[in-house]
């Protein structure tokens, strides 16, 4: 991720590594979505005793076993989400992970990520290896720079990291008084994961919209995608565009990117700019995590 333009705060990584691991202790566990031939999404709240983390940064998760070379697996990551332990409240370290399951190309057989499957089979009181925290960049400005305006745009998992952020900024920022936009895309409204949560926020300076690609029809009829939310909404977002101080934070399935370039460039275009006004702009204030 290149330089950011505005201050981060100080965090902690690698506080535990591979060879002296935290032992972390699930203590919850629920299904947020029932995906289609067995790929749920799974709500995870681990008890991490003295784990120091901020809502941004993940978790990497060392699975049981070894690997086809006969070593131990190598830690898979996982945004973190819940707001970080700087703060006192209840949640202890949450992650929300799509178990992966797809058939092999080769073999035609159906094939189980390891550590997704994994964590989405464990059960209260299970002891599970984690190491880091881990990321520096991918975080809310500094308290002293964190009032400004918010975009986040994610799709599936990518909710993750912005479930923390958005408790932090609008439940424990007490100055905290400017505009966050939430695009959340999925195929289904089976999939907006944390919906309830998201559609309870009564705060007037919150805003959330979906993208439900299989159920909703973009302007050419078309799947609808978050950057076709963005282009449809240019005119109540021109004015935190063109804000210096809004960062945009997107999150989730690698690709997600391309789509939103093209948004930038429509919307560029609409306030009489050259197509890359948005993407320059942005430069130093737009932070990607893909996977
Ligand atoms: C910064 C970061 C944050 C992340 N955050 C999250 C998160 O919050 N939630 C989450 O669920 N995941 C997250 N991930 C992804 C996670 O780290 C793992 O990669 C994922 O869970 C798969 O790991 P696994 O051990 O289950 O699968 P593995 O056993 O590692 O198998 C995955 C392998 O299968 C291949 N594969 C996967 N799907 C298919 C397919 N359909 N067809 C063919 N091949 C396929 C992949 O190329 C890969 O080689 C994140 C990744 C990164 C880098």
């Amino acid at each position: 991720m290149s330089e950011v333009s505005f201050k981060l705060p100080e965090v902690i990584v690698n506080q535990y590594r591979k060879a002296e691991p935290l032992k972390a202790v699930c203590v919850e566990k629920k299904i947020l979505v029932e995906g289609e031939s067995g790929s749920d999404v799974c709500h995870i709240v681990f008890d991490t005793k003295d784990y120091k983390y901020k809502e941004g940064q993940s978790a990497p998760v060392i699975p049981p076993g070894e690997n086809e070379q006969g070593k131990a697996h190598n830690p898979r990551l996982y945004s973190i989400a819940s707001m970080g332990n700087d703060i006192n409240h209840n949640e202890k370290l949450t992650l929300c992970v799509r178990r992966v399951v797809y058939n092999d190309e080769s073999t035609g057989k159906e094939v189980k990520g390891v550590c997704s499957n994994y964590l989405c089979d464990l059960k209260e009181g299970d002891e599970v290896l984690m190491t880091g925290p881990s990321g520096r960049k991918y975080l809310l400005p500094d308290t002293s720079e964190i009032n400004r305006p918010y975009v986040f745009l994610a799709t599936g998992t990518g909710i993750a990291p912005f479930r923390g952020m958005i408790d932090r900024l609008l439940n424990h920022t007490p100055e905290f008084n400017s505009p966050i936009y939430l695009f959340f895309g999925a195929r289904y409204k089976s999939e907006m994961m944390y919906e309830d949560e998201f559609s309870k926020i009564e705060n007037p300076n919150f805003h959330y919209i979906q993208a439900i690609s299989r159920e909703q029809k973009n302007k050419e009829g078309g799947r609808m995608y978050v950057h076709h939310r963005m282009i449809e909404m240019s005119e109540e977002l021109a004015g935190i565009l063109q804000n210096d101080k809004t960062i945009i934070y997107l999150c989730g399935l690698k690709g997600m990117e391309e789509g939103i370039e093209e948004a930038m460039q429509v919307i560029s275009k609409e306030l009489g700019e050259s197509e890359n006004y948005l993407i320059n702009k942005f430069q130093g204030r737009i932070l990607k995590e893909v996977y």
